[in-house]
């Protein structure tokens, strides 16, 4: 980008040397973490319920991961599913697939057996990592393409945490269920994670991929309208980003990051997992998350980073022992991929005097691209600054080319090193967002004079009551100040006189209570008439996706 000095009056907000464009070898994350390994071999580069794995051990399992998977027949450009939370064997089988120049197809776990038997299909993939919990759906998701008569998907490997590290998992403990004894059978066909790893010989050659077309990772995203895009992301893209996380965030090998955001999911894999790793951090995986485990983890490992989506935060304040846990490890606290309430961030801060940085991003263009500085102004309510290489232009919403000024909202349109390559299979939707190299996000916002964005709000989440528009963001924001609210979330529903109308789904705050009459009235003391919900619905608790984003989708259906 030529001018792209110019387009950066925002340095002046670093109170630390940064640096405007970041060096990205023409490498694949496993070449670069291979490198680095040399420098960190001794050290801890996965903790997992306290027992550890050193840079050196990981690569090793790495090697023999990938030499028995090529053995099996998966070869570069192969796509494989992992269906696995956050595990050493998540870790391991990534690299491994990269080192092999195969695809990653990550898929949560947890994904209902339409979604993943649309993924298999879509994705075209080839074999699957799984443990042996899920491997019942993935064998019903087998049983249907066999009638189908499609051939694609050969052979399931799958792991058993307990095999491989012999110590009590509760929380597999706790999802584990009870197997028909015709999948007891089955599986005893389907080869074991275990004996992946058993091998001596390392047959596995370095694959010399092309790490700006060939595909690193095929990550399944959107589906709020229509079934979820395989977003195709390069090596380059991964190493790009990966390494602008790992610079913002000042990462050295003195740092550990608790990545309990799920790794099948772009953030959690890049900002807790790829990045630490070519920093020579260590990453603490967690594969579920309790505010008590969460909490229980910082006191005991210490970490220095953690990262999570606001509603981690939100239960984290709302967490009556909070002060009994020392977190005074935490040197950064990041937080993104769906809006923060001002409230929760000046709570959070004061609760546990830690720093909380916002950024933002998508999968699109893997994750973060941009965040509030490290080190420097942090400004409540904006998304921050971009990552070096990264260009943030506020567009207008008509033609989406002209570009507006400091304090006109319009929508975020973004060119970075890290953009993905397309939508696996659909070139007209992949035509929609990607124009003349720049990326349409599709989200809302501005940009203030200091060249700080603020998010207004999802273009499709803007809701149109009686002519006049209305972020829910901005009542969200305003009800997370009431003392009773735990947790919010605003829609608009269909109003036959109106268009639509302002609809508030609010969750109270243990042991507290308010009534419909005193939120609204809170309301009305904030908020423009045409902005206060016409309709309050209380919940025990709100949908959520795997990330732990508020489900608007569940919700208006
Ligand atoms: P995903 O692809 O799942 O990471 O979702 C990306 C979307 O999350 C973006 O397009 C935004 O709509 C939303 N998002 C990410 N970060 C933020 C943020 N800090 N504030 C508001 N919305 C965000």
């Amino acid at each position: 980008v030529s001018d792209y000095s110019e387009q950066r009056p925002w340095l002046q907000h670093y109170d630390q040397e940064v640096e405007e464009t970041l060096a990205y070898p023409e490498a694949t994350l496993n070449d670069l973490f291979e490198q680095g390994v040399s420098q960190n071999s001794q050290k801890t580069a996965l903790v997992f319920f306290g027992k550890c794995l050193t840079y050196a051990e990981l690569l090793e399992y790495i090697r023999r991961l990938a030499g028995s998977l090529q053995e099996r027949g998966i070869v570069r450009g192969d796509r494989v599913a992992l269906l696995l939370p956050n595990c050493p064997q998540f870790v391991m089988s990534y690299y491994a697939l990269l080192r092999l120049g195969a695809t990653v197809v990550p898929i949560n776990p947890l994904s209902t057996e339409p979604e993943l038997l649309h993924i298999m299909r879509d994705g075209q993939v080839k074999a699957a990592i799984s443990l042996d919990l899920w491997v019942e759906r993935l064998e019903n998701v087998r049983a249907v393409c066999r009638e189908a008569g499609e051939g694609w998907l050969k052979d399931t490997y799958y792991t058993s945490l307990r095999e491989f590290l012999p110590f009590s998992l509760q929380i597999l403990y706790l999802l584990r269920q009870k197997m028909a004894p015709e999948s007891k059978q089955r599986l005893a066909q389907a080869g074991r994670f275990s004996d992946l790893l058993h091998k001596e010989e390392i047959l596995s050659e370095r694959s010399q991929v092309d790490v700006h077309h060939e595909v690193a990772v095929l990550i399944y995203t959107g589906g709020t309208t229509g079934k979820p895009k395989g977003v195709m992301l390069s090596h380059y893209a991964l190493v790009a980003n990966a390494r602008q996380c790992s610079s913002w965030a000042g990462m050295t090998s003195e740092d550990s990051i608790l990545t309990v955001l799920p790794i099948f999911h772009g953030f959690g894999m890049s900002v807790c997992m790829n990045a630490p790793l070519l920093a020579g951090a260590a990453a603490l995986l967690v594969p579920r998350f309790t505010v008590e485990d969460i909490l229980k983890a910082i006191h005991r490992f210490r970490p220095t980073l953690f990262a999570g989506v606001p509603t981690m935060y939100v239960a984290l304040i709302n967490h009556r022992q909070l002060a009994r846990y020392d977190l005074a490890s935490l040197r950064g606290c990041f937080v993104g991929a769906a809006p923060l309430a001002p409230e929760v961030k000046r709570r959070f801060e004061e609760l546990t005097g830690s720093r909380l940085m916002e950024g933002y991003g998508l999968t699109e263009a893997v994750t973060a691209l941009c965040a509030n500085p490290y080190r420097g102004v942090n400004k409540t309510g904006s998304i921050g600054i971009p990552f070096p290489d990264v260009v943030i232009q506020i567009r207008d919403l008509e033609t989406g080319e002209r570009e507006l000024s400091p304090g006109e909202t319009g929508e975020l349109v973004i060119q970075a090193p890290e953009l993905m390559l397309g939508y696996h299979r659909r070139p007209q939707e992949t035509a929609g967002v990607l124009r003349d190299g720049w990326l349409f996000t599709g989200d809302l916002g501005y940009r203030d004079e200091e060249g700080y964005f603020y998010i207004v709000d999802r273009k499709k989440d803007m809701i149109i009551t009686g002519g006049f528009n209305v972020y829910p963001r901005e009542v969200e924001d305003v009800l997370y100040e009431h003392p009773a609210v735990r947790e919010v979330s605003v829609i608009g529903v269909a109003d036959a006189y109106k268009g639509e109308k302002v609809k508030a789904f609010i969750v109270f705050r243990e042991g507290a209570q308010a009534s419909q009459e005193e939120i609204l009235s809170f309301c009305r003391q904030h908020l423009l008439p045409y902005k206060v919900p016409k309709e309050i619905e209380f919940r025990q608790e709100l949908p959520k996706t795997a990330i732990g984003k508020i489900l608007k989708r569940a919700l208006r259906e």
